[in-house]
């Protein structure tokens, strides 16, 4: 098994290994064709690009980044763009094979691809990140195109990048060409509720889960790691909408915990005031890591990758966990929770919202015939929860997790597509 060391610091699994762990502990026990098998297990293209870029104080500097399609039998490559600093090929390859399994579970009819920068969007200007953005779209455009390659917003980008890569891509074919890219802004072929499909598509799960498990959400005390996009819907609607006790919410910075629940529209007001959820005045202030083994009945892990490790897994105290983030847990802490009999919505299923509606955008994009939002939600709602269910009946007649069963759905389905097309040549 690879990880990526560096010196001084812990071991710290990859993206890669993480989702090559699971795919191979999920097919193990299928009937799956050995050659199938085994492309799987590899991405099937993979592009490095390396490229220089003018800064704003007149000097040049090299980035590095990738396009990674993992598969595309079922479909054109979908999948995000990250910008994240010391971000590595590995990570790319690993969540390129997540996107295989999420559009598969979903049952969207996509292939998995994965793009990123090795930069810090943060310490960058605004004419910096346009200019890295627009030659990053140049060096892959051999892979993108509506039916071939269709990227998204990921960590590190946005609304505003997705609008120079249609641009980009557009100005070199010599018309407008918005569905090449999703999560746009809706001003220039995006969907309504792309914004928040992620964290709604995450409290849809949590419900059908709940229902099933007996937890009742009304009252019930849940705690979010990450307050960005995706966790401060999920608070929002829990809090608002179905009258949870959000008792911990944190982001980078740090976190803020109150055992009979935040406010969450004031929380969100402070939030967009100071830039942060730290020195709220509704709570006492908790760490990132301590926020994470709180007392509460769910916990959402929504901000990065390997939060919950083998030195925090046993100390979790929620016995429901929604994957919200991709690869929140390591396969060593998914497994200790798994013997303490935590369900857990793995993320290939739980955030699979977000990819729904790029769908649902690319669709809209390709029709010229767009939808509002409620029609937009009542979709994604039918989706998902069409979706939990396959999962969680698999998971029952089997006796695996819901991890385990959403796996296994997914490489099905992508093992069918690859032997009623067959192998050429
Ligand atoms: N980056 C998101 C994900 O990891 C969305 C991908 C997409 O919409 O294509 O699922």
């Amino acid at each position: 098994m690879t990880t990526s060391k560096s010196p001084g610091r812990p071991a710290k699994r990859t993206m890669w290994d993480i989702a090559s762990h699971f795919y191979a502990d999920a097919v193990a026990d299928m009937a799956v064709h050995p050659g199938v098998r085994d492309q799987l297990r590899e991405p099937q293209r993979v592009l490095n690009v390396s490229f220089p870029v003018k800064m704003d104080d007149g000097s040049v500097r090299m980035f590095t980044g990738w396009r990674v399609h993992h598969n595309i039998v079922r479909g054109p490559a979908k999948g995000g763009i990250r910008y994240a600093p010391g971000l590595t090929l590995e990570d790319v390859q690993g969540l390129a094979m997540m996107m295989t399994w999420k559009t598969a579970v979903v049952g969207l009819p996509f292939g998995g691809a994965k793009g990123g920068v090795a930069c810090d969007p943060h310490r960058l200007s605004h004419d910096e990140l346009e200019r890295i953005t627009r030659r990053y779209t140049l060096e892959i455009i051999p892979l993108l195109g509506p039916e071939r390659d269709i990227p998204a917003p990921d960590m590190g980008t946005d609304e505003r990048v997705m609008a120079w890569i249609m641009d980009t891509y557009s100005l070199v074919k010599g018309y407008s060409v918005p569905a090449v890219v999703t999560g746009k802004p809706v001003a220039v072929g995006g969907s309504h509720g792309r914004r928040r499909a992620t964290g709604r598509g995450v409290v849809f799960v949590l419900r059908e889960l709940a229902e099933r498990v007996g937890l009742d959400l009304r009252g019930a005390r849940v705690a979010v790691h990450g307050f960005g996009k995706v966790g401060s819907t999920v608070a929002y609607m829990l809090y608002h909408v179905l009258g949870s006790r959000v008792v911990a919410v944190c982001d980078s910075r740090g976190g803020v915990y109150h055992p009979d629940g935040l406010d969450i529209l004031d929380l969100q007001r402070y939030k967009a005031e100071t830039g942060s959820v730290v020195g709220f005045p509704g709570g006492e202030a908790v760490s990132s890591p301590e926020m994470l083994t709180v007392p509460c009945d769910v916990l959402v892990p929504a901000s990065v990758e390997c939060v919950i490790t083998e030195e925090n897994a046993d100390r979790v105290q929620a016995r429901v966990i929604v994957e919200a983030a991709n690869a929140p847990l390591t396969p060593e802490a998914d497994h200790i929770l798994r013997e303490r009999g935590v369900a857990v919505v793995p993320d290939v299923l739980a955030n699979a919202g977000g990819v729904t509606v790029s769908y649902f955008e690319w669709v809209q994009d390709l029709q010229s015939f767009f939808w509002t939002e409620e029609e937009v939600t009542q979709q994604l709602k039918r989706v998902m929860t069409r979706a939990f269910d396959r999962v969680y009946t698999l998971a029952s007649e089997a006796n695996v997790s819901l991890r385990t069963a959403a796996y296994r759905l997914a490489i099905s389905r992508v093992a069918t597509a690859y032997e009623l097309r067959g192998f050429y040549p």
